[in-house]
């Protein structure tokens, strides 16, 4: 297995006038060459925050207070503003949920592909060749015309193309894309998620992939993490997942997914509301929520444990959960899409 990115430990804490807010406390996991790793949860749930500290753009009142981010081995929490830079430009890229927030709205698509390729030889000729080549390859048509053109004259599905174009610009090895999808209609998501899915066959790409929709991460993820209240409570593969979940949350998440078998029955809703991250128990944080929760659910928080190989999940109930039924879930049509949110 060849490691692109190792994230060990990692704490992200926001030190607001109400209290410290643990967005992130003590997530890992590991990114291998070529594989599209899922960020799944429910919105505050630590999943975006964790991808920003990726790419150090934690922005006061955060700070990251704790565990490394090795790329390449190399700590990117140590780096200097230089090689930050550096890696930001060539090596990682990210797309954001809303292309307007990424994408400037006074420049031309042409100005901000040029940008993106500053830390590059390339003459003039060669970035313009590149920038269309990059447009045609994200399905942008007549991209000699529209790279003279500004986001607002593109659709939302096209600005997302564009966005998406412009994060290729550096060629890179690692794609963080945080909500890619949530913003626009379920055709397009379908459009842009295959789009994903060949530019990283085609480019040999590595993809981080920040969701709440159940759907893509099945259609799009080789292997996923759950994350609730900062913390990851269960990673596995995600064939694994979608058929043998072994934490209540996420037993609670297949349950919720619509399929064939559950026609005219209702769905499994998780009543409640994740914690206040200011004031987060001492226990299992999905303790108020969980119908299996016994006393020392309230007082200790569970270790994340391998029960297989690759398969790792928190919870004190293993002897419970390793006995929960498989689910048949339709992974591969748009039945199956659920949102966690909904
Ligand atoms: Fe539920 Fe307890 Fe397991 Fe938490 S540790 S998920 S409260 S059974």
């Amino acid at each position: 297995m060849n490691k692109i990115l190792e994230v060990k430990d990692l704490r992200t804490y926001f030190f607001t006038n109400t209290g410290t807010v643990k967005a992130v406390n003590g997530v890992s996991f590991f990114v291998c060459k070529g594989e599209t790793f899922g960020i799944v949860g429910e919105s505050g749930c630590g999943k975006s925050q964790t991808c920003r500290a990726i790419l150090s753009l934690i922005k006061k009142p955060g700070k990251i207070v704790g565990g490394e981010i090795l790329y390449k081995g190399q700590d990117i929490i140590k780096m200097s503003q230089d090689e930050l830079r550096r890696i930001r430009g060539k090596e990682m890229s990210i797309i954001f949920q809303e292309p307007m927030t990424s994408l400037n709205p006074v420049l031309t698509i042409k100005k901000q592909m040029f940008e993106a390729f500053s830390q590059t030889n390339m003459t003039k000729q060669e970035k313009l060749q590149r920038s269309i080549e990059l447009l045609r390859l994200v399905g942008i048509p007549s991209p000699e015309n529209r790279i003279n053109e500004y986001v607002h004259q593109f659709s939302g599905g096209m600005r997302q193309r564009a966005m998406i174009a412009v994060a290729l610009c550096s060629q890179p090895e690692l794609l963080i894309a945080d909500e890619p999808t949530t913003a626009l209609d379920v055709t397009i998501q379908d459009q842009i998620i295959k789009l994903l899915a060949k530019l990283k066959q085609e480019l040999n790409m590595s993809i981080i992939l920040v969701t709440h929709d159940l759907g893509v991460v099945a259609q799009m993820c080789d292997r996923v993490a759950v994350m609730y209240a900062g913390i990851i409570v269960e990673l596995t593969d995600t064939t694994t997942l979608f058929s043998k979940p072994r934490h209540p949350y996420s037993y609670a998440l297949m349950g919720s997914l619509p399929d064939q078998s559950k026609i005219g029955s209702d769905l499994e809703v998780i009543s409640g509301s994740p914690p206040n991250l200011v004031d987060m128990p001492s226990g299992c944080p999905f303790a108020p929520r969980c119908k299996y929760a016994i006393d020392i659910c309230l007082k200790k928080l569970p270790e994340l444990v391998a029960i297989e190989k690759g398969h790792l999940t928190r919870c004190h109930r293993l002897e419970i959960v390793s006995k929960f039924p498989g689910i048949i879930a339709d992974t591969t049509t748009k039945k199956s899409r659920g949102d966690i949110d909904a």
